[in-house]
């Protein structure tokens, strides 16, 4: 197991960090320290160290600046009742970004660097992670390519970095709030042979014009259609997409390498399939989702990721109108594997499936 070298640091001052964690935000104020990883053909990663959070200093020139190498990764550190710390999962976070880096021609970080590091982080900053109704700290995981040149190849420096950020609701506000989703049809995320299936900036790049064009018509989300016939939806951004029919079954999307396979997606399915649902993986064509939310046949329709859990979407709208899913509201079985899952994370009701990890 690597060792994690942990530099000197200054902390902020606690009343400082009070004041954050009383009132955290989404992904907009960081903790004390960062993990960092270099990379080079010589010595591949080395000089493993946990050093006090600051900017980086690079050369104009380096490859991420161009070409965005680069890859990335969200998980979250849950704090239980006791006090213990918790992580969710996090092996298959450390798989996931092998892939990414695989796909971005990125060296292959191991997932027992990837997990120490996040372990070490998270003790060293164990005052950071917030206590309040579904607040964590949510870490950010990323590797990208320094190398000084502007030849198209890939890069022989590389970073790895892991950030952390105490978090509440990624929607702000309070309880669950349903979205209303904006259908791209002149904006595609990933494309077959593309990047879809890696976490990586380039795909989230792609996707903010599309972002743009929600927000101009009221939705607060995108949701994109395959790239090659625009006809079947795929998935939002940045969370996968479910249906529940009014006959119990639970549909997502199957993966393809335009979708990200989400870490809360297969939880999700896992946790439908064990309370006695019909879990379906298939193309889901857009045409009929929007007849299934007319008639009825369609009740629930939820978006799920790390960042904002389970969230019931409201209604999809294209340039041909708006199709509101039921009346609008969270439907039950979105609210019971809303639940469900978050008393896992926290720690509120057993975890069958070893998916909690306790770091502190
Ligand atoms: C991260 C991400 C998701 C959700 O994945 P989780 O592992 O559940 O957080 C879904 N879609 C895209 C495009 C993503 O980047």
């Amino acid at each position: 197991m690597a060792d994690f070298h942990l530099a000197p640091t200054t902390r902020r001052p606690q009343a400082e960090r009070e004041a954050i964690l009383a009132s955290p935000g989404f992904g907009s104020n960081f903790s004390d320290h960062m993990v960092l990883i270099d990379w080079n053909p010589e010595h591949g990663w080395h000089d493993h160290r946990i050093v006090g959070y600051a900017p980086f200093t690079l050369d104009p020139a380096s490859a991420v600046f161009h070409y965005a190498q680069e890859a990335f990764e969200g998980l979250k550190a849950y704090a239980h009742e006791d006090g213990s710390i918790w992580r969710f999962r996090a092996d298959v976070n450390a798989t996931r970004f092998q892939r990414s880096a695989r796909r971005l021609a990125l060296p292959e970080l191991s997932v027992d660097d990837f997990l120490t590091g996040i372990d070490r982080l998270v003790e060293v900053d164990r005052d950071w992670v917030p206590r309040g109704a579904e607040q964590s700290l949510y870490l950010r995981p990323f590797m990208f390519a320094h190398s000084a040149f502007l030849a198209v190849k890939p890069s022989t420096s590389v970073t790895y970095a892991v950030i952390a950020s105490p978090s509440g609701a990624y929607f702000g506000g309070s309880g669950v709030q349903p979205v209303k989703i904006w259908v791209s049809r002149d904006f595609s995320r990933a494309a077959p042979g593309g990047t879809g299936f890696a976490k990586c900036g380039g795909n989230y790049a792609a996707s903010m014009v599309a972002q743009q064009e929600a927000e101009a018509a009221g939705c607060s989300q995108v949701a994109f259609l395959d790239a090659v016939e625009h006809r079947y939806v795929e998935e939002l951004g940045g969370m996968n997409l479910f249906a529940v029919t009014a006959d119990g079954r639970v549909i997502t999307p199957a993966l393809t390498d335009s979708i990200l396979e989400g870490v809360t997606r297969s939880a999700v399915l896992r946790l439908a399939a064990d309370a006695g649902l019909a879990v379906e993986e298939s193309r889901l064509p857009q045409q009929e989702l929007h007849r299934g939310i007319d008639d009825g046949s369609i009740r629930e329709v939820f978006a799920c990721g790390t960042a904002a859990i389970i969230t019931p979407v409201a209604s999809f709208t294209d340039p041909d109108g708006t199709h509101t899913v039921a009346d609008g509201q969270p439907g039950t079985t979105t609210l019971d594997l809303r639940q469900q899952l978050t008393e896992i994370q926290y720690g509120r009701r057993p975890d069958p499936y070893g998916w909690m990890h306790r770091i502190v």
